[in-house]
């Protein structure tokens, strides 16, 4: 079987699991910072915490950033459900504004136009979440400037996105944000295992952040209420969770840091050797904005319906029965059972709609070999029934 994403695990990476487990500290030791460290210099930004997700991660970006009920928060339809259930753990309403044509990111414009009408009828948004989908950047500058505008709070949902690169800075600089989150699941860039990252450049929110990761507590002596009774003296401020990382998933996050670059090149060139297999008109490869260097988390063709060709389901089940796990990023969150209830109008969402009739992720990942692609290639081209694919 081929799946659609996969981790890369050296011995390295082994090795480095291994060691902490040997050591005094399973958790809350130093590699916990170490990993943080790497992050935060790579990306260039002030603060980094590591957390248990990036769903985590998200959850107390949203309490540090004040998302309470009564409030809304905007995202994009085509993400994973996590984008938005961010906001409804607390409390807040959620909204969607529809992708852009070519990048299936959330559309600048759209987002500009439902801006305008928001602030007619008093529903702006407090926080927006663009999501960087399959590891290319949003337009953020234009998200940025919005956010000047209207007053909202800029929440980057990066969890493809680390090691990319958006107008010559590294996703995850905050240069356009308040916070942006990363996701180290296994299918993601790189992976801890289950695990996440909030980046801001924004001291009290990485302060709320550090402590809402650990159930609320401070042992910081200058933001206690109270005097300090004894050495084991610490405050509970505000609620919050446990969603910190273990040492020995921080220390195979360090280690696969290290080849973070290396990954994306690779990712790169798998992106080139599609682009050379298929070539047929009747598929729409992936477009690549020439303000992004994306990391390639996935490799999103679309296939129009068009006549005499088979269909989008069609073309996705023979490739699954073939062993290739291709993949759907995403069903569009409204559609969701749970979301249905708050009876979202989907003919807002007309590009997010297409592209769900339309998109297909192939298997994309470093060891994607080209014995791999060529036989992705072959089932492509092999007709159904009558008709060719492709
Ligand atoms: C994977 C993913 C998440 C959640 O990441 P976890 O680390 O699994 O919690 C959130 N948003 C997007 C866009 C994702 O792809």
């Amino acid at each position: 079987m081929i799946p659609y994403g996969k981790q890369n695990i050296s011995q390295a990476d082994i090795e480095a699991v291994v060691s902490v487990l040997r050591s005094d500290f399973l958790t809350q030791g130093p590699a916990v910072p170490a990993f943080e460290k790497a992050v935060s210099d790579y990306v260039n930004v002030r603060f980094a915490y590591a957390t248990n997700s990036a769903t985590s991660a998200l959850h107390i970006a949203c309490i540090a950033l004040q998302v309470g009920p009564g409030d809304i928060v905007w995202t994009s339809p085509i993400s994973f459900v996590a984008s938005a259930n961010c906001a409804r753990y607390c409390g807040a309403d959620v909204e969607f504004v529809d992708i852009d044509k070519k990048t299936y990111n959330m559309s600048a414009e759209k987002l500009e136009a439902k801006l305008i009408g928001a602030e007619k009828i008093g529903k702006l948004p407090k926080v927006v979440i663009p999501v960087h989908l399959a590891g290319q950047s949003c337009d953020m500058k234009k998200i940025h400037e919005l956010a000047r505008k209207y007053g909202f709070r800029i929440i980057e949902d990066a969890s493809h996105a680390i090691g990319a690169e958006y107008l010559g800075e590294k996703v995850g600089s905050c240069k356009y944000s308040d916070i942006c989150v990363f996701s180290f699941h296994p299918v993601k860039i790189i992976t801890t295992g289950e695990g996440g990252m909030v980046t801001t450049n924004d001291a009290e929110l990485s302060q709320k952040v550090y402590r809402l990761r650990s159930h609320g507590i401070t042992r910081n002596p200058e933001e206690m209420t109270s005097a300090s009774q004894g050495p084991w003296y610490y405050e509970q401020l505000e609620l919050g969770y446990n969603y910190r990382l273990t040492d020995f998933q921080a220390a195979l996050g360090l280690s696969q840091m290290s080849r973070l670059d290396e990954f994306v090149d690779k990712r790169h060139s798998i992106f080139r050797k599609y682009e050379s297999l298929l070539t047929s008109d009747d598929v729409i490869l992936p477009f690549q904005s020439p303000d992004t260097r994306s990391s390639l988390h996935l490799y999103i063709i679309r296939v129009p319906k068009k006549k005499n060709k088979p269909v989008r389901k069609e073309i996705f089940e023979r490739l699954r029965a073939s062993g290739i796990w291709v993949n759907l990023h995403y069903i569009p969150i409204y559609q969701q059972p749970y979301y249905r209830q708050f009876n979202y109008d989907s003919s807002l969402f007309s590009e997010a709609e297409a592209y769900y009739s339309e998109a297909i992720s192939l298997p994309m990942y470093p060891d994607l070999s080209d014995e791999s692609l060529d036989y992705i290639r072959k089932t492509l081209l092999t007709p159904i029934g009558h008709q060719n694919l492709f």
